[in-house]
């Protein structure tokens, strides 16, 4: 039975007037924020059909990190906080902000986030929550040693004036996070807890303005991009967003093509105990894929570890002690020695390089703490790179996975699906100000511009590490161990490396 509440807002942005119409049905009025005044539960009247029609500003298409960081900087901006924005994500996680419970072992997925990742959550309220629950800053990172036993680098972040590299936040934090701050404003928020099955997208270039004066059938609806959801409800929005990850139902149906591969490889992660509390970011490339050890506060790590496809069923249905021996065998000497501080075990070629040393150039090699038991589930996810060949058109723009999906092993891919996120409330923004229609495309080509070349630049340098670390051949090995045992000692290489990783936009070596 639907359930139906109607509740007429006028909202003038910039001389944008827009009558928003919401009728919610059951678990949509359960999800809601009850700041929102969109929907509560009271006053309710039956509505007999599913085919009352509700109609946004902005339809945010997948609830997930990057479509709540979208959500919670519009909400956040003085221009756009105004604006009527649907999310339609079919995951519980939206429906409750008091979920995480501090006592439990931190959960298998976790993403490590940059400065920069942390200064745009700052910047919009966000970070405060973050800082209520569990998160490990970490300013130390052993990134790579060869496992032929040949190189390894360490990074400090005072190398680069920086205080810490990064922060380990486990996923379902960051997305409370952001929900919380959300919720905590006036901002004016639908959740359709359903999932987008089908957009209709009219061609007409007529730039819209919605007329508040009109009835429910909006006579510009035409040039509006509709939506429809799987429970039935249906929806017109201005401009709809595609967050709605790799497998991006919106990237389909605006007939967006994408370029990519399968690295047949798969990440298998899961949380870890030590005897004592970890500090430092580790990282060991294998054979067939990169181990990373990180931090995640009190005695616990997480693992992410790349492996083949049939590696990762074996490793995830092994019992749990042997499962933790592998771990530790991969994470210390396993598939060969510890490495020398001088390439080769003898005399320092890289020694003209010291005149400007980092901190961490002198630092020895250290030995991970030992794992001593597995406290989560273990989580397998085969690993690919795709890349949307546009991320806007008239109405729809893509931000987060599905535009780019990368390889975990540098842990940028929310990092980036954020910045995403910031830049498109931005350029929404410029356009409300200049009273632009916010689905026009050459408004949202900006984004596009100033996106694009930032995740491709991305996505080239870690598929260029993912190829250079997969091929295991003795001249390579030493040339490959040369490189990173250059990076240990060339400080201008080191710290640029540290701002890029950092999320500070400038290639190494080459701003
Ligand atoms: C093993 C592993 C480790 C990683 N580690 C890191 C790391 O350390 N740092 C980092 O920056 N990145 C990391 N990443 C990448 C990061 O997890 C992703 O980039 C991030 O989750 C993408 O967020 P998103 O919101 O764009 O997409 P998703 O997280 O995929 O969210 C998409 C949302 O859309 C919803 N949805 C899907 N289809 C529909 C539909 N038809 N209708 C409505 N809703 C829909 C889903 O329910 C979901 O909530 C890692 C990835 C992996 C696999």
């Amino acid at each position: 039975m639907k359930r139906v509440i109607t509740r007429k807002l006028f909202v003038n942005v910039y001389g944008l007037r827009v009558q928003k119409k919401t009728f919610c049905n059951d678990a949509a009025a359960k999800l809601s924020s009850s700041k929102s005044g969109q929907c509560s539960r009271e006053p309710e009247e039956k509505q007999g059909s599913t085919t009352d029609v509700h109609q946004y500003d902005v339809a945010i298409v997948g609830g997930g990190m990057v479509g709540m960081a979208l959500a919670c900087s519009l909400a956040n901006s003085p221009l756009t906080k105004q604006l009527s924005v649907a999310i339609i994500d079919s995951n519980p996680a939206l429906g409750s902000r008091d979920w995480i419970k501090k006592e439990e072992p931190p959960d298998a997925r976790v993403s490590t986030v940059t400065p920069a990742t942390i200064s745009l959550f700052k910047d919009v309220g966000a970070w405060q929550y973050v800082q209520q629950h569990r998160h490990a800053y970490f300013d130390k990172m052993q990134v790579v040693w060869d496992y032929t036993g040949l190189g390894y680098t360490r990074y400090n972040a005072r190398d680069a004036n920086k205080e810490v590299l990064g922060c380990v936040v486990e996923n379902k934090v960051l997305h409370n996070s952001l929900l919380s701050c959300i919720e905590d404003t006036d901002f004016q928020k639908t959740i359709y807890p359903s999932r987008l099955t089908s957009m209709t997208l009219h061609s007409s270039s007529s730039s819209t303005r919605v007329d508040s004066t009109s009835g429910p059938e909006f006579s510009t609806r035409g040039s509006l991009a509709k939506l429809e959801l799987s429970n039935g409800n249906s929806l017109y929005a201005k401009l709809v967003v595609g967050a709605d990850g790799a497998k991006s139902r919106v990237r389909e149906l605006a007939g967006f093509s994408t370029t990519g591969w399968s690295y047949s490889q798969n990440a298998v992660i899961c949380t870890v105990e030590h005897m004592i509390e970890n500090h430092c970011a580790w990282q060991r490339f294998l054979p067939a894929g990169p181990i990373a050890l990180l931090p995640m506060g009190d005695r616990f790590s997480n693992i992410v570890w790349t492996m083949s496809p049939k590696d990762s069923s074996d490793f995830k249905s092994m019992n749990e002690d042997d499962f933790v021996k592998a771990v530790n065998h991969a994470l210390d000497y396993g598939y060969g020695p510890h490495p020398q501080s001088s390439l080769l075990g003898t005399g320092d070629i890289f020694s003209w390089l010291r005149a400007d040393v980092t901190l961490s150039a002198n630092e020895r090699f250290e030995v991970p703490p030992k794992v001593v038991k597995l406290v989560s589930e273990r989580m397998v996810f085969p690993l690919s790179l795709r890349h949307a060949n546009d991320y806007a058109s008239k109405r729809v723009v893509l931000i987060g996975d599905a535009a780019h999906t990368v390889h975990p092993l540098a842990g940028q891919g929310v990092n980036l699906g954020f910045g995403d996120a910031y830049a498109l409330s931005r350029v929404i923004a410029e356009g409300i100000a200049v009273g632009t229609d916010i689905g026009e495309v050459s408004l949202l080509k900006k984004f596009e511009a100033e996106r694009k070349p930032a995740n491709i630049m991305m996505m080239a340098v870690l598929d260029g590490f993912q190829k250079a670390y997969s091929v295991d051949f003795g001249p390579l090995n030493i040339l490959r161990a040369a490189a990173f045992h250059g990076a240990q000692y060339f400080s201008p290489l080191k710290r640029s490396i540290i701002s890029y990783a950092s999320g500070d936009q400038r290639l190494p070596l080459f701003s």
